[in-house]
């Protein structure tokens, strides 16, 4: 759906979508939509300055390798979103845009409105966590043989510990 800032002009645009299992794609390979995007809210222009607000809640469920054991793990997203975009006109140049702790998310769009679609994926992308693990006791990949030690006992960690208690010993 396009948001067009000349709807806006004449009110608030509401929208409710469902977009299918797998249907938004990502520049990072490594994440995939897993389950439908549900979302619905309103967008709104101010006149003066032409910003667009962009509210509502989103829903869906994402998938990623965990960051320790690479096996898939999911990712769930419930979350309300409150983004704030200015006419790229306005974008300082060369300058980096300052972001205050507080202050909403801001970015930038072209010409006539924005795709609820971008809005969205940007938005599935700052909920997703910075460390994406299939969960929090994963024990990840042995450095040593490198099996999956959710699946496998392997014994090369207990060898090393092993190593540490003999330099213990030493002291
Ligand atoms: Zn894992
Ligand atoms: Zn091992």
């Amino acid at each position: 759906m396009f948001l067009d800032i000349k709807q806006m002009q004449l009110g608030k645009v509401r929208f409710s979508e469902t977009i299918p299992t797998g249907a938004m794609e990502f520049l990072d390979q490594q994440i995939r939509q897993a389950a439908p995007i549900e979302t619905a809210g309103s967008a709104e222009v101010m006149e003066a300055v032409l910003e667009i607000r962009v509210r509502g809640h989103l829903r869906t469920c994402m998938e990623a390798a965990c960051d320790r054991c690479l096996e898939p793990a999911s990712f769930p997203i419930d979350t309300d979103f409150d983004l704030v975009y200015r006419p790229a006109a306005m974008a300082p140049e060369g300058e980096e845009v300052e972001v205050g702790g507080a202050e909403t998310e801001v970015g930038f769009y072209d010409g006539d409105g924005l795709e609820l679609s971008e809005v969205l994926r940007e938005q599935i992308l700052l909920s997703l966590p910075m460390q994406r693990v299939c969960g929090e006791g994963c024990k990840g990949i042995c450095p040593v043989c490198g099996q999956n030690r959710n699946l496998v006992e392997c014994l090369c960690q207990a060898a090393t510990a092993d190593d540490r208690w003999e330099k213990l010993k030493d002291l």
